[in-house]
């Protein structure tokens, strides 16, 4: 497993890739957002950490236009606490979770194995082969989504809570249980992730993304896929 870590932060980027090698991952680094996107490009990578302040290309931007190229890699975007970053900016640009500054390295540890995990890059086509409702397709072993015939793209996220709604379809998950669910841990204190990953997932695949006919919201209790 590689990791592209984007951090100018010497004494991080030493303490981060330390212990990442100690992990078993093979460690990239890059110091400034125009190196980072340049690597990160390149495809090469399981998963990204990105620092959001950056010399030269902040990390949304980073994020922004890897997304604009079609890199789906997973991102874990670090944030130092004071940084005025709204996450759910951070979350339509294509990040996949986020860490505040100071962190426990183990807290850094458990959200790179949950994104992992959950990236559809390694879920090695365990997973169903399609599924499709309304004019959306969704292939579950290359991780595509297509709505009318065209490619739909959707961050490793997105694509997971999808697969997590349509396997559990007619289930009504509450938000807790989405976030253990697709996320895989439970440190995240904020159950507005889901909803904001649930309105993108609903902008991108639903015809009319205020009165979704398929990713329901069940007032009180949560959401529930409804399809065939
Ligand atoms: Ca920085």
């Amino acid at each position: 497993m590689r990791i592209l870590l984007v951090e100018d932060e010497k004494g991080l980027v030493i303490t981060l890739s330390d212990r990442l090698r100690n992990e078993g991952f093979e460690v990239d680094v890059a110091d400034d957002g125009e190196k980072g996107f340049e690597k990160a490009a390149s495809g090469s990578h399981d998963l990204i950490i990105l620092d959001l302040m950056l010399p030269k290309k902040s990390g949304l931007d980073v994020c922004r236009d890897l997304r604009q190229n079609s890199v789906n890699t997973p991102i874990l975007m670090l944030t130092a606490k004071g940084e005025t970053i709204d996450k759910v900016l951070g979350l339509k640009l294509g990040a996949d979770d986020y860490l505040t500054k100071p962190f426990e390295v183990m807290e850094l540890l458990a959200r790179v194995e949950a994104l992992l995990r959950r990236s559809p890059a390694s879920s090695n086509g365990a997973a169903p082969g399609g599924f499709s409702f309304g004019n959306v397709q969704i292939d579950f072993k290359r991780a595509e989504v297509a709505k009318n015939e065209s490619p739909v793209e959707l961050s490793a996220m997105e694509f997971k809570l999808l697969q997590f709604l349509v396997e559990n379809r007619g289930e009504v998950h509450s938000r807790n249980e989405l976030l253990d669910a697709v996320w895989g841990y439970d440190a995240m204190p904020n159950t507005r992730t889901v909803d904001v990953h649930i309105a993108w997932l609903r902008q991108k695949l639903e015809e009319n993304p205020k009165r979704p006919k398929f990713i329901q919201t069940v007032h009180g209790l949560g959401y529930k896929f409804v399809g065939l």
